[in-house]
This record gives structure tokens, sequence and C-alpha cells, in this order.
């Protein structure tokens, strides 16, 4: 249809172009996943990171916990592999049990290895420069930017709606549409009439996991959409947080779930993956 978003055919353009590039390199790149077992949405997700990574020529290290494992113990991991030159990137799988310090493990993945964007130094770069910085950006927003400019989408000036806050989609995806020029609105769960609020989005950003979130009565005629959340349906298969059908006939494009933003976000952090590698081992 004409007015989709096609996030897996842009994303598998990107990987082919990657893959290119990584054949050439005189070194392999790697990737270190740790992941705190508890999650079962999880496990999914760190296979298909490992997948992607296969598919490109990126080795791929997982170091699997139980959820009641000690966090000294996955803070040791996470200092060896800081130190370890031969791993470019570092995925800690978030969330974590509760008994562990989610903020006291990030911080120990440096910045140069933090590809998920997710570490103080990176955020507050992206916060400063945008994509004109030396950050990793949050994968999923840098994805969304990726979908909506290779669409022609023009962010400059325009009002944009972003409702989620969170510090890996939300809050980094208004900051960088703010460094690119647009009014951003940010909602939340404590936003009173959100519908006020979306009916005035050019784009439209939701990044909730409420299915059915946002119907057509709170868009505009022509708004672009950008459907994040994925939520699971009776019969297993995934949905967003748009009522797809309804608010496809108001607007001027969206993403569908699935098929939008997921694969961009696993395109986003090979591309970050493949550039730590790049700055680490070009540097002179
Ligand atoms: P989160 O739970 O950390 O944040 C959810 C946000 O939604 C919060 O800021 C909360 O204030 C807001 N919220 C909750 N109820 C609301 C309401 N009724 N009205 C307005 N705002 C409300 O979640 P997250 O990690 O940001 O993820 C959001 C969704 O996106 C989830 O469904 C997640 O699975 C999905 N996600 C998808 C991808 C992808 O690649 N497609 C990547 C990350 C997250």
């Amino acid at each position: 249809m004409e007015n989709i978003l096609d996030g897996k055919k842009l994303a598998e353009q990107m990987k082919a172009s990657l893959k290119d590039k990584i054949a050439k390199l005189p070194y392999s790149i790697r990737l270190a996943v740790v992941m705190v077992e508890g999650n079962s949405a999880s496990q999914i997700y760190v296979d298909n990171k490992i997948k992607a990574c296969k598919a490109l020529g990126i080795e791929c290290n997982l170091y699997t916990f139980s959820a009641t494992t000690d966090e000294n113990e996955v803070a040791n991991i996470l200092q060896n592999l800081a130190e370890d030159r031969k791993v470019h990137g570092i995925l800690l799988q978030l969330p974590l049990p509760k008994h562990m310090n989610k903020d006291k493990l990030l911080k120990l993945i440096p910045a140069e290895k933090d590809v998920d964007g997710f570490s103080g130094e990176n955020i507050g770069e992206l916060c400063l420069k945008g994509l004109r910085g030396n950050a990793f950006i949050p994968c999923t927003p840098l994805g969304i930017l990726e979908l909506l400019r290779s669409n022609q989408i023009e962010i400059s000036g325009k009002n944009v709606v972003v409702v989620g806050r969170s510090n890996i989609v939300g809050k980094p995806m208004a900051m960088l549409l703010l460094t690119e020029g647009a009014t951003v609105t940010i909602c939340h769960k404590l936003t009173k009439n959100l519908a006020q609020f979306t009916r005035q989005a050019d784009i439209l950003i939701v990044a909730v996991g409420k299915r059915n979130l946002i119907d057509a009565d709170m868009v505009k005629e022509g708004v672009v959409i950008v459907d994040v959340g994925i939520n699971r349906m009776e019969d297993g298969k995934i949905c967003g947080d748009v009522h797809f059908e309804s608010v496809q006939k108001k607007a001027k494009a969206i993403t569908p779930v699935p098929g939008g933003v997921g694969p961009m976000t696993i395109a986003m952090l090979l591309y970050n993956t493949y550039q730590a590698a790049k700055q680490q081992e070009e540097r002179v």
C-alpha cells in the first residue's frame, strides 16, 4: 500500500550495504550480549539480534545469567568485556530483575562500546549535538529518524508529538527531533487529555505498549504515524499502539507492526556496532 513506511525493506537494504562493508574489513567485529533470564520477551529479542549479527558476519558472544544471579557476577563480566580489546560492542539486555541496579551496571559499559546508546555520556552528547555529535544514538530513535528521512518526510519546522518518555525510546527520540528542528511535545501516562495533543501532530510517534491507544479520532488528516509499540494479541500475533485500519485512512504515511520500527531497530544496532569497531580499530 502506498502510504506504508516499510521498515523491513529499508532495513534489508541497510543490512546488505553493511554486509559488504564488513566483508572488506581486515579485522572481525565482535558484539557481546549480556542477558539475565526472567523476561520471556528478552530471549526472543536477543535471539533476533544474534541471528542478525551472524548474517552480517559480526561475531556475537552471549553471556546468560539466571534470574537469581548476584549483581556482582554481572558486574564482573561487564568489567572484563569493557577491557577486552577484541570486543567492540557491549549490550546489556533490559529489563533486569528488580534486585539488580540497572544504572550501576550500565555505567560499567564504556561509552565507546555502548552500541545501545544508553550511557549518560552518549545521551548527553545526543542532547548537545544530535546526529552531528559522536554519540551512539539509541537504536530505535535512530531507526525511526532514518525511516522518516529515507521517505523524504520533512522534520524541520513540523509539530511532532512523542507519546512515551522512556530513556530508551521516548526521551532520546524527542531530543533527536528537537535537534533536527521539530517543535516537540512529549506526552506520557500523566498527560491529561492526550487527544488534545495528538490532534496537533504533523508527525505522531507512539511508544507506549498499549494496544489501540491511538484511534482515528485522535489524529488529524495527513498525519505521519510511527508506531513503536509491541503488543501481543490473543492469537499470539503482535500489533502496535495505533488502531492501524482506521488511522491509516487519515494518515499520509504510517509504519506497520510488524515490519516498521522493529527491523529498523535491529539494523541500527548492527550499524552502531560496525561504527564502534571502526572507531576502536582505526584509532591512530
Ligand atoms: P516503557 O514502559 O519504558 O515506557 C512507556 C511509556 O509510555 C512511559 O513513558 C509512560 O509514561 C507512557 N504511557 C503509559 N501509559 C500511557 C498512556 N495511557 N498514555 C500516554 N502515555 C502512556 O516502554 P518503552 O521501553 O519505551 O517501550 C514502549 C513500547 O515500545 C513497548 O511496547 C515496547 O515493547 C516497544 N518497543 C519497541 C521497539 C521496537 O524496536 N519496535 C523498541 C523498544 C520498545
